[in-house]
């Protein structure tokens, strides 16, 4: 990870590269922002950064070698604690190294997650409190205490702090009391819930919260969506990255379906069924509706894609690109622009207040007219 991959904070990572470059990053700092933030991001491209052989001013060279260890989470010497469960009915707890696979696959496909997320992946039973256990001290302690193995320094990431009780107080007296050249990156989310212990030995960085615009922004170029889409979207997420992502997906998987039951629907002339479609996203609300036909709108894009592109490689699952190929030979091209427009158009009269229901009833006999001229 490098600063470049982390989402705005612009003036975050220039403080940051400036503080490494003239050796005034403090040992200890608590990243702190909210769910969905950079915060975990910056501090895995701030790793990189003090690590990197091939340092540029305001980025690291994301090729070195210590670059690509820190990308892939086996940096001998930067080390991981993490809330974790115990699964196990041993008087044993678990540790963060026993975990450090699981958390390198994680980390690989998620980039915004909260605790929630890591634990239903470690834990065999879900509702578990995770925990960052006594035993962890110990081992924390004994890999501070050898000599770095490569480069200068040792660092240890701490993910949700807030975990940390006083039970792990020679931890917190290590953070006051660093070995030399050590770091402490503490990334945390709710500072009620942290020891002053440990709010008092760190230095505080606020992480702030997206705005919509980076929202719209990071969605467009993710997932390739289109404006009105990521718009919506990014109005709905508050500028919580994570809650954007599981919007996308969500809206992908249950609105795409639904989509295509409609789109047949026109096509075959069931009105019953169109109308029962419409009712139920009416009842939904003005916002699901405008975010299923946004929806619907990406759908028929690829469809003109699929038409006039060759070579076009669809961006769906299995099921989606069966009905888009399908719905690209059945149509024509002229056809498929005109629905566009309409459904276009009903997303803006829907945003001003009209009636749902009649409108998106009013829509499905206009696309029947469309698909019976094809
Ligand atoms: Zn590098």
């Amino acid at each position: 990870m490098q600063f470049g991959d982390v989402p705005g904070l612009a003036k975050l990572k220039t403080k940051l590269a400036t503080s490494v470059n003239k050796g005034k990053l403090p040992h200890a700092l608590l990243l702190l922002g909210n769910e969905g933030s950079g915060k975990l991001a910056l501090a895995y491209a701030l790793t990189s950064y003090i690590y990197c052989t091939n340092r540029q001013n305001d980025d690291s060279c994301g090729e070195c070698s210590s670059c690509r260890k820190i990308g892939s989470h086996t940096h001998p010497d930067v080390h991981y604690t993490i809330p974790l469960t115990n699964n196990s009915t041993s008087a044993k707890k678990p540790i963060s190294t026993d975990f450090i696979t699981q958390w390198r696959e994680f980390n690989k496909d998620h980039t915004f997650f909260n605790t929630a997320d890591w634990v239903s992946v470690i834990a065999k039973d879900e509702n578990k409190q995770p925990n960052i256990y006594r035993e962890e001290t110990r081992s924390i302690l004994s890999k501070l205490s050898l000599k770095p193995y490569e480069g200068e320094a040792k660092t240890l990431i701490i993910w949700m702090p807030e975990y940390l009780k006083t039970e792990s107080n020679a931890l917190l007296k290590i953070i006051e009391e660093p070995p030399q050249k050590t770091y402490f990156i503490l990334v945390a989310e709710d500072s009620d819930e942290l020891l002053t212990t440990i709010t008092s030995r760190t230095q505080l960085v606020k992480v702030p919260t997206y705005t919509e615009e980076e929202t719209e922004a990071y969605l467009k170029e993710k997932y390739n969506l289109e404006s009105t889409k990521a718009e919506q979207l990014s109005y709905l997420a508050e500028g919580n990255f994570r809650k954007a992502i599981s919007l996308v997906e969500s809206v992908e998987d249950n609105y795409s379906a639904l989509f295509r039951e409609w789109m047949v629907a026109c096509y075959t002339n069931n009105l019953a069924k169109a109308y029962e479609i419409g009712e139920s996203l009416h009842k939904s609300g003005r916002t699901q509706t405008q975010l299923f036909l946004t929806n619907g709108l990406a759908i028929l894009r690829q469809s003109l894609l699929q038409k006039m592109v060759d070579n076009y490689q669809i961006k769906a699952e299995k099921e989606q690109q069966d009905f888009i190929k399908k719905f690209s030979t059945t149509l024509n091209a002229a056809c498929i622009e005109k629905s566009y427009e309409q459904i276009n158009e009903v997303i803006y009269q829907i945003k001003r207040n009209s009636n749902g229901k009649m409108t998106l009833f009013h829509l499905s006999l206009n696309l029947r007219y469309n698909f019976v001229r094809k």
